[in-house]
């Protein structure tokens, strides 16, 4: 015990558990154990050569000081190009805030808006940062539920009811963390709609797995929307498209209004991002995109082999997510609870998974797996975790 006091609100911050889990898991595995990591939401591949390649010669030429806090100009316009091909939008560069990852776009627009007396609407299950900041924040965070029988997705009317005086702002996450769900763009549709009749609240898009998705579906972006534009938010970033998850590299698209919010906050928290970081996200845009497409094509083989032999196991169902690269299966009938479960699987197992309640509440009675990681294991792991629940 020391005598330091620290201020009220960091006994409001949350985590993220599958940091914990992934510690946990390395530390059995330094043990000896034999461990499978289904844990970690990130890509098993490498940054593609090119990438690295481009971040290295940066360097070499010198790109070794402060860049323009909200990024070098190259960049933000490569990011305005790439919107107007992935979504066919139009986007000032100016608009373009370039941050060290997508964490940093969510923590920025949390602590613009968030105070106590406010409300912020956010999804459960869902990325349990979003709970954590708005805690933080000390305005009161709102669940909406996303419920398997609605594939994850949100009802948009639910979701409207819950807006009233105090609503300032409304988290959106599609492609989702934790359970795969997409929402479909008749939804997206109806909900911008509602959203209409309330003008003063601002929504912040987490669209970070804009490119992971299967079945031909095409992306909706909130930036589609020119009626919102002047109060959308989209966060996007470079870490699972071009798994560069260590890299720390992501971007918003910031209303016009809020662009010198955004970036006043990068100059009080990290000044600009590391240069070469950025070189490597240009070349990640403007190069050869073989990578991500052969990317996509490897979860998707993987899906299909997770999903069925998740549902081959008594106990355990399993919906087909339409994106991003987890699975959200039910696992009500084995009669454990979500942790015990996830605790179980670790401990005797040696199957990293994370517990649904990792990601709120609403997320009791299921498991996050993550299917980044190669066929051979997903195939192991999942003979495990067939014969624990089978000795249940
Ligand atoms: N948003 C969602 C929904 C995520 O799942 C993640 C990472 O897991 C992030 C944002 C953060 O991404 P980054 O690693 O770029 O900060």
């Amino acid at each position: 015990m020391t005598g330091l006091s620290t201020a009220a609100r960091m006994q409001r911050l949350g985590t993220e558990t599958a940091f914990e889990v992934l510690a946990h898991a390395e530390a059995l595995a330094r043990q000896g154990k034999d461990i499978i990591n289904l844990g970690i939401g990130q890509p098993d591949f490498k940054t593609p050569q090119h990438i690295v390649e481009a971040a290295i010669r940066a360097l070499r030429e010198g790109h070794h000081g402060y860049t323009p806090a909200p990024g070098i100009p190259v960049l933000r316009e490569a990011v305005s190009a790439d919107l107007q091909t992935r979504h066919g939008v139009q986007v000032d560069p100016d608009r373009v805030v370039v941050v060290p990852g997508g964490k940093v776009t969510m923590n920025f627009a949390i602590t613009m808006f968030g105070e106590p007396g406010v409300e912020i609407l956010y999804p459960n299950p869902g990325f349990p940062i979003y709970e954590s900041m708005i805690n933080f924040s000390g305005a009161t965070a709102v669940p909406y539920a996303l419920l398997e029988e609605e594939g994850f997705a949100f009802d948009a009317p639910a979701l409207l009811a819950l807006v009233n005086d105090n609503t300032r702002l409304i988290i959106l996450n599609s492609p989702a963390n934790p359970t795969g769900g997409v929402v479909p763009k008749a939804v997206v549709e109806e909900l911008v709609e509602g959203l209409l009749r309330f003008p003063n609240v601002a929504i912040l898009s987490d669209e970070i797995y804009s490119c992971m998705l299967f079945d031909g579906q095409q992306h909706v972006s909130l930036l589609q929307y020119p009626e919102l534009a002047e109060r959308v938010i989209m966060l996007d970033g470079w870490s699972k498209t071009y798994a560069m998850t260590g890299w720390r590299l992501g971007y918003a698209v910031w209303p016009e209004a809020l662009v010198e919010h955004a970036t006043r906050l990068a100059v009080n928290c990290h000044s600009c991002v590391n240069a070469s970081a950025q070189y490597a996200g240009l070349a990640a845009l403007q190069g050869d995109q073989t990578a991500v497409v052969e990317m996509v094509q490897a979860f998707d083989a993987r899906r299909s082999v997770v999903v069925e032999g998740l549902n081959a196991i008594d106990g355990v169902s399993c919906q087909m997510p339409g994106g991003a690269f987890y699975v959200f299966p039910n696992v009500t009938a084995t009669g454990q609870t979500s942790k015990s479960l996830q605790e179980r699987l670790l401990e005797k197992d040696g199957v990293a998974t994370i517990a649904g309640t990792s990601f709120g509440a609403y997320g009791e009675g299921y498991l996050r797996i993550s299917y980044a990681s190669s066929l051979e294991n997903i195939k192991t792991a999942l003979q495990r975790i067939r014969a624990s629940i089978d000795a249940l």
